[in-house]
C-alpha cells in the first residue's frame, strides 16, 4: 500500500504514520524531495500551499532525529522550523505531531509564536525539545530569555521562506541564524524566488539540491476556465455521459465523493461504451498502478477518482476535471481544479451543482473570491426545487436577466478576481 512512498527511503514507522494519514502516493514535491532530504542533504524546493511540502520537511525531521525506544527526551533542540506566520506554526506542529506518533520514541514538539503568553512557552521548552516551530521574533525573545538553546541544532526548516521575507523577519532570520552550529541540515521552501529570496537561501543552505515542482500558483495559473452546471444529483451520471459523448474531452479526471459511487459511475460510463475506470483506496496496488498507467498514456480516456486516491496523481495534459460530487473544502477545490492547465495550456474545471449543494458551492465561490456561471444543459434542468427554473436559460445568478446580460457580469467579475 505504501510501497511508493518506501521507495522513497522511509522508516517503517514512519510509512505506518503515512499510511494512518490515507497518504497512497507521494506528491511531486514529496517524491522529488524526500530521497535527498533523507540523506541529509540541503535542500531547496520550489513549492506552495497544497503541494504537500509540510509532509517533506515534516516526515524528514522526524527520521533524521529519531530515537531508539526508550530513549530520553534531549536537551537542547533538534529541528528547527522557522514559519512567517502564527497559524501556520500551530497547522505546521499539528502536522508533525500526527506523523510523529510513528517514531519509535517519543518526541516532544513545540510551537511557539506571538500575540500570546510567553510563559507557557518557556514552560514547553524546559528541558529542551526534539523539534521547535516557531515564529522568528517569538524564537528570539525566547532566545534572550535562555528558555532556549540552539547551539546544537541538528536541522533547520524555512517554511515559506518569501513570505518570512515578506513579514520583514530579514534582520531576525540573520540573527538566528548566527546562533547556529556551522553543520547542520537545512531545508528550504518558498513559492517564489525573487532576489532576496535567492540571498536568503545561499546564506542558510550549503550545495542544496534544487527541487523545483510546478504546481498551482493561483494568481499566476494559466486560465483555468471554471463552469458550474445546474443539474438534479439524480441526474449526474446521465450527464456525465452526455457530456463525454458531446464534447471533445481527452482525458478527463472525475471526482467523485466515495469508492462505491466511483465504481458505480465507472461501471455506468463503461456500459455505455466509454472508457471509464475507477481510482479509489479499496483497489490493489496493481490495479491501482494499471489504472494509472493507462490513464498517463491516453488510453483510458475517463478516471474516476475520490479526493484521497488522486491527491498525488500528477498526469501531463489533463485537460477537464469534473466535479461529480463538489470537494468538501474550497482548498480541495483549488487543488482539484489546479489539476487542469498545466504546463501552460488552459484548462477546464467543470462542477455539478444541485439543489442540495448549491449553498456550499456559494462558499466555495466566496472562498476563491470569484463566481462561476452557473448554466444549464438542454435536457439535463434541474427540477428540484431549490434550484428554482428562470425563464430564459436561468440559473440562479440569472434571474430576470438576460443570459447576455448575465455573461458580461460574469466576465466583469472574473476581471475583478
Ligand atoms: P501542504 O502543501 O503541506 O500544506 O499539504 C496539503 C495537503 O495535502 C494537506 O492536507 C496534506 O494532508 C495533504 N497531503 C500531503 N501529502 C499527501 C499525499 N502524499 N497524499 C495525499 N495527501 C497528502
Amino acid at each position: 500500500m505504501t510501497s511508493a512512498f518506501a521507495a522513497l527511503g522511509l522508516s517503517d514507522g514512519l510509512l505506518r504514520a503515512v499510511a494512518v494519514q490515507g497518504w497512497v502516493m507521494p506528491t511531486p514535491i514529496q517524491a522529488a524531495a524526500l530521497p535527498a532530504a533523507l540523506r541529509g542533504r540541503d535542500l531547496i524546493g520550489c513549492a506552495h500551499t497544497g503541494s504537500g511540502k509540510t509532509a517533506v520537511f515534516a516526515l524528514a525531521l522526524l527520521q533524521r532525529l529519531a530515537l531508539p525506544a526508550g530513549a530520553p527526551v534531549a536537551r537542547g533542540t533538534g529541528g528547527l522550523v522557522l514559519v512567517p506566520t502564527r497559524e501556520l506554526a500551530v497547522q505546521v506542529g499539528e502536522v508533525i505531531r500526527e506523523l510523529a506518533r510513528g517514531a519509535a520514541a517519543p518526541l516532544k514538539v513545540a510551537v511557539v509564536h506571538g500575540g500570546v503568553s510567553v510563559n507557557p512557552q518557556m514552560r514547553a521548552l524546559r528541558g529542551g525539545a526534539h523539534i521547535v516551530v516557531a515564529t522568528p521574533g517569538r524564537l528570539l525573545d525566547l532566545v534572550e530569555r535562555n528558555a532556549i538553546g540552539l547551539a546544537d541544532l541538528g536541522v533547520l526548516v524555512l517554511d515559506e521562506a518569501d513570505r518570512l521575507l515578506d513579514a520583514g523577519f530579514a534582520e531576525e532570520l540573520a540573527r538566528i541564524t548566527d546562533l547556529l552550529p556551522a553543520r547542520r541540515q537545512g531545508l528550504f521552501f518558498s513559492a517564489t524566488f525573487a532576489p532576496a529570496v535567492r540571498q536568503l537561501a545561499r546564506a542558510v543552505l550549503q550545495d542544496p539540491v534544487q527541487v523545483d515542482v510546478p504546481t498551482l500558483e493561483e494568481r499566476d495559473a494559466p486560465a483555468i476556465v471554471q463552469q458550474a452546471i445546474e443539474v438534479d444529483a439524480a441526474q449526474r451520471t446521465r450527464l456525465l455521459r452526455h457530456l463525454l459523448e458531446d464534447r471533445a474531452w481527452s482525458r478527463v479526471l472525475v471526482f467523485v465523493a466515495t469508492r462505491h459511487a466511483c465504481e458505480r459511475v465507472a461501471e455506468a460510463l463503461r456500459r455505455a461504451g466509454l472508457g471509464a475506470a475507477a481510482l479509489h483506496g479499496d483497489m490493489a496496488q496493481g490495479a491501482r498502478s494499471r489504472v494509472l498507467a493507462e490513464f498517463d498514456a491516453g488510453t483510458l480516456r475517463v478516471l474516476l477518482a475520490t479526493d484521497i486516491a488522486a491527491r498525488g496523481l500528477h498526469v501531463e495534459g489533463l485537460q477537464v476535471v469534473v466535479n461529480f460530487d463538489l470537494p468538501r473544502s474550497a482548498a480541495d477545490y483549488t487543488h482539484r481544479i489546479g489539476r487542469t492547465a498545466r504546463a501552460g495550456a488552459a484548462g477546464l474545471a467543470v462542477s455539478f451543482v444541485s439543489a442540495d449543494t448549491e449553498a456550499h458551492f456559494r462558499l466555495i465561490e466566496r472562498r476563491q473570491g470569484r463566481r462561476v456561471l452557473r448554466e444549464r444543459v438542454p435536457g439535463f434542468e434541474p427540477k428540484d426545487a431549490a434550484l428554482p427554473a428562470v425563464p430564459g436559460v436561468g440559473g440562479i445568478k440569472g434571474r430576470g436577466r438576460s443570459r447576455k446580460d448575465r455573461l458580461r457580469e460574469a466576465a466583469q467579475r472574473a476581471g475583478e478576481g
